[in-house]
């Protein structure tokens, strides 16, 4: 029987979106070996994509050299409108890509519809701010000279990106880098080529000159194997795993390219007793459970100040039993599949972990019937340090609760952690909040809210969870070099 998302890819009014060709120079290449793509909530084989050789690589980064100068040479707003165009075309075909990218990943489909909106955006912001790339003139210390500091694109810019925002990962990269006037190639997770190969026919269509947006699929070890030697490969943004994120900055470092890396996080979210209960509850489960978990923004250490620990966790469970987990295709589902199986099983691992360690289970640790992908919204409460879940991040929808009696002592353990991306604090204290905004060891923090990052402002980490910003102006800057010039003698 053909599953649902077969179904679904087969009725799209776009079927080239699911050809599974790569692009390299302008061209569609269908390859001679193929991958499968499976649905996570069932293991179907949903579709057939290329698989591309380093040989390929080393075509993609010979068109990418070859249209650098006209694209770098293009005045910004040109650029700009090409990435306009882009995002439109990829709001008005939203839905068909918003079910490939349910279908391949697993997230429902509201969630996706989202993502999409959320991947134009960057398209969109960056489309302006590639205008604003203003270099600086500096007051002299040299009688006679004027002196002046340039911003000029990098180069080619390399994007290895992840699973888990299959499309806006990739426009968060690229809506920089052709801003900046640098071509891309992207190679994205072998688990969702099919979101990236779409957004690429849209690119193509907007106008992106061959060579300028290549999409290389394959085995991760061999394609980035030429990006990392190639000297011609100046910069490198990786979004994934700090595992692999350390490989690759010992990859580039041969060949001295400017490394991004968006890596993993374990968001401490801290709930202090003066605060409106409903309003932390809410937020935790946004910051929680979006995403079906597999987000590197998720909290992932939910500490809550003793005044109101019982009360807290009681009215998470009862907001937790309400997701109905599920196909994502399905329009009630709020929790889809974990889109990699090792996913799913170190969230159980997790779990078994935590109960061996003494937490408490509010909700089922079992193999969901629906698949083995499937993880069920679980609480875990009375967590401890010592246990897994509260020392590594968990990328499902498991939540760790830990009781805390006194800011100073919920500052230093939020801050034990070498993660160190996002972090959350719940006040009705705006001199706690102010305080707590300067002590918490991260790149980003939401006081008071789960939802806090868009275009215009700055994603990333400290410590191990990274290198280098996306999105904002800092963003564009990952993709630009500084040259500072003297006019001496005048
Ligand atoms: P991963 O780091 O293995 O995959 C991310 C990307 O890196 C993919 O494109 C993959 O093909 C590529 N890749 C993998 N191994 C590579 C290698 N040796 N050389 C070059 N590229 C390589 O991530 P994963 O194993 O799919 O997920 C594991 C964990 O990573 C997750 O549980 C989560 O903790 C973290 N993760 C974080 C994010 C994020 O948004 N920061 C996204 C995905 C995964």
């Amino acid at each position: 029987m053909v599953g649902l998302a077969a179904r679904h890819l087969r009725n799209l009014r776009r079927r080239d979106f699911a050809a599974g060709a790569a692009l390299i120079d302008g061209r569609w290449i269908a390859g001679e070996q193929r991958d499968v793509v499976v649905d996570p909530a069932t293991g179907e084989e949903i579709a057939d994509v290329a698989r591309c050789s380093a040989v390929d690589m080393t075509v993609a980064i010979a068109a990418a050299e070859r249209s650098f100068a006209a694209w770098r040479e293009l005045l910004p707003a040109r650029r700009g409108a090409i990435l306009r165009t882009w995002a439109s075309l990829m709001l008005d075909h939203s839905e068909e890509l918003a079910v490939l990218v349910t279908s391949e990943q697993g997230k429902p489909l509201a969630e996706a519809r989202q993502e999409i909106a959320y991947g134009a955006g960057f398209l969109e912001w960056f489309a302006a701010e590639g205008e604003r790339a203003y270099g600086e003139t500096i007051p002299s210390h040299k009688p006679g000279s004027l002196l002046q500091v340039r911003m000029q694109p990098i180069g080619i810019a390399a994007a290895i990106t992840p699973w888990n925002f299959p499309v806006a990962m990739i426009t968060r990269k690229a809506g920089a880098a052709l801003a900046a006037g640098c071509p891309m190639i992207v190679k994205p997770a072998p688990e969702t080529p099919l979101s990236a190969l779409a957004a690429a026919r849209l690119a193509e269509e907007a106008g992106v000159p061959a060579g300028v947006f290549q999409v290389v699929i394959g085995d991760p070890i061999e394609l980035s194997a030429p990006l990392l030697r190639d000297t011609r490969i100046r910069a490198l943004s990786f979004t994934g795993s700090t595992q692999v994120g350390r490989l690759l900055l010992e990859g580039a470092a041969d060949t001295v390219k400017k490394v991004s890396l968006e890596l993993g996080g374990h968001a401490p979210f801290l709930i202090f007793d003066d605060v409106d209960l409903g309003k932390a509850v809410k937020g935790a489960m946004v910051a929680k459970f979006a995403t079906s978990g597999q987000d590197c923004l998720a909290a992932n250490r939910i500490y809550v100040q003793r005044g109101v620990y019982k009360a807290f966790i009681e009215a998470f469970a009862a907001e937790m039993a309400q997701l109905k987990v599920g196909h994502g295709l399905e329009p009630a589902t709020d929790i889809g599949p974990m889109t990699k199986l090792s996913v799913a099983k170190k969230c159980r691992g997790q779990i078994d972990d935590a109960e061996r360690k003494g937490a408490r289970i509010i909700s089922a640790n079992q193999e969901s019937v629906l698949g083995p992908n499937f993880v069920l919204p679980t609480l875990l409460s009375d967590v401890t340090e010592d246990m897994l879940i509260a020392r590594e991040e968990t990328f499902g929808p498991v939540t760790a609760v830990l009781p805390f009696e006194s800011e100073e002592e919920v500052v230093a353990r939020a801050n034990t952690s070498e993660m160190g991306l996002a972090g959350y604090v719940y006040t009705d204290s705006l001199r706690r909040a102010l305080r707590l905004s300067e002590r918490i060891e991260c790149g980003m923090v939401g006081i008071n809210t789960a939802s806090f990052t868009g275009p215009p402002v700055p994603f990333g980490g400290w410590k191990q969870s990274g290198l280098g910003r996306e999105g904002s102006r800092h963003g564009l800057a990952e993709y630009m070099e500084l040259k500072y010039v003297c006019f001496g003698d005048l």
